[in-house]
């Protein structure tokens, strides 16, 4: 054990003590097999202790934090706006009004963005021609503008996290390439937090590769979104998180509620590509509520709770707002964990409205609706996340129940293979709770018995921890695939 192993162990065990849960410590901190029951223990306690074992902050993700500014994120939408309109199918080469002024503007911004990085960060315009489709009568060329931070562990630098912003916008017609649409909140606020996190996070070193990209096509149904996300899984693209930010301007709903600190998160339970043969196994062995898109929203959530304390993540456990959609979509159909993030209450007056003023009331998406200071709390949620992500290992592979009916519960997982590994940690819940609410230790081993504690009862996760204390996402246990010949652990007992 390391030193500062000791130290946090010290830390957990005086806890323990205090909690008056000092049987747990051999189970522990032997990293072995053999944790007690832990039954006897009330959730909250152990939530306490399980807090305070993950409370060391990492200096740079606070540093990162701190350097986002409110006022690059106001100057970046109200450049967008002044370009009129941004509808896909508008001007392409007006080099002051319609999409093509906003695609070239974006472009040398996030180059000006990626100077600092001294060559890691490239820039790169991915065009392609968009056939003729339900909201494009023509065909007509889209642009994503990738920004690709390139991670500087060689056995991390292929895993990617995607954070990206919708750089068109729309007034009532989908279709209206000529009206105003000044988009300041869908979804200029989107993109320019992707564009201030990229100026800011360029500056850093990252396990992992991180990609900050805004993209057209969104109102004309996830065009350019779909194409990156069809090309990633065409070169097999280890995208281990997406994140789309759409609507994340404003703090002041339609329903007249001034909410400024929450944002929310949507992630979807079952997922979008599930086959069929996954479906049987679900129903069998539950797991609804434990996609890699639900595990990457209690990331978020637990990670912002410790370096963007003032923002709550409201976890919302559907895809989408109701019957709507995003660019986190096509990910999630090519097998990527995605989630959304938007702003709490939402202002129909100022979303694909003409702007005009109908009965003293003013509609249209304008920047006098959008709160900056918001904006800017939502990209420090995102920035916190997705640095956490690049800065830890990849989520633990193959985390396995390998045997079948029995009262403790064995996990097992293949060794991560990057050199910083510290060890890992089972995370569980009570099966009603939404975040896991209790962790332990377990070293540097492979296989782990949570004894007494059946997994009919609970819900358990692995993730890995470097030597920096950096936490991967967790990883929920499938059961090993069934053995003809043998009593295979997910058959149905009656
Ligand atoms: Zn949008």
């Amino acid at each position: 054990m390391r030193p500062t192993q000791t130290k946090r162990a010290v830390v957990f065990v005086t806890i323990l003590f205090l909690c008056g849960l000092a049987s747990l410590i051999p189970s522990a901190y032997a990293q072995k097999e053999g944790a007690k029951p832990k039954q006897s223990a009330s959730p909250k306690t152990l939530r306490q202790s399980s807090r305070a074992a993950a409370g060391r902050r990492n200096p740079q993700i606070s540093k990162i934090v701190s350097e986002i500014d409110a006022r690059n994120i106001e100057s970046t939408i109200r450049k967008l706006v002044s370009f009129g309109t941004r509808n896909t199918l508008s001007e392409q080469n007006n080099p002051n009004r319609g999409i093509g002024a906003a695609r070239d503007w974006l472009y040398a911004e996030f180059q000006k963005a990626a100077a600092p990085s001294g060559g890691r960060m490239t820039v790169e315009k991915q065009t392609f021609e968009q056939p003729k489709a339900a909201r494009v009568p023509q065909p007509t060329m889209l642009t994503n503008i990738v920004a690709t931070l390139k991670g500087t562990q060689p056995e991390s630098v292929n895993r990617v996290y995607v954070v990206s912003g919708h750089y068109d916008s729309m007034c009532n017609s989908p279709t209206d390439a000529k009206c105003d649409a000044p988009g300041a909140n869908d979804d200029a606020s989107g993109t320019a937090a992707v564009l201030e996190m990229a100026r800011v996070m360029a500056k850093y070193k990252f396990d992992a590769t991180i990609i900050f990209m805004t993209v057209p096509g969104e109102e004309q149904g996830l065009l350019g979104a779909t194409h990156f996300a069809e090309e990633a899984k065409k070169n097999n693209m280890d995208i281990e998180a997406m994140f789309t930010n759409d609507i994340i301007g404003s703090s002041l709903g339609g329903n007249g509620v001034r909410d400024a600190h929450t944002v929310r998160v949507f992630s979807e339970g079952v997922p979008s590509n599930e086959t069929q043969a996954e479906a049987i196994t679900r129903r069998s062995v539950g797991g609804e509520n434990d996609s890699p898109s639900r595990q990457l929203a209690r990331f978020i959530k637990e990670t912002s709770e410790h370096y963007a304390p003032s923002m709550k993540v409201w976890m919302i456990y559907r895809r989408d707002r109701y019957g709507r959609g995003g660019d986190h979509q096509p990910f999630l159909e090519r097998g990527y964990a995605a989630v959304r993030f938007t702003e709490p209450n939402e202002d129909y007056h100022h979303q694909h409205q003409n702007v005009r003023i109908e009965n003293g009331i003013q509609y249209g998406d304008l920047p006098q609706f959008d709160d900056f200071n918001y904006i800017a709390n939502v990209a420090r949620v995102n920035a916190a996340s997705l640095a956490a992500l690049a800065l830890a290992p990849a989520r633990p592979k193959n985390v396995v129940f390998p045997s079948g009916l029995a009262n403790d519960t064995v996990i097992r997982w293949d060794a991560n293979k990057e050199p910083d590994i510290a060890g890992y940690e089972i995370v569980w819940r009570d099966t009603t709770a939404a975040t896991w609410t209790n962790l332990l230790s377990v070293g540097n081993v492979l296989t782990y018995t949570m004894k007494g504690m059946s997994k009919d009862n609970y819900f358990f996760g692995v993730r890995a921890v470097d030597k920096e204390g950096n936490k991967s996402q967790v990883t929920y246990p499938r059961p090993l695939p069934r053995n003809p010949t043998s009593r295979a652990p997910q058959t149905v007992a009656p």
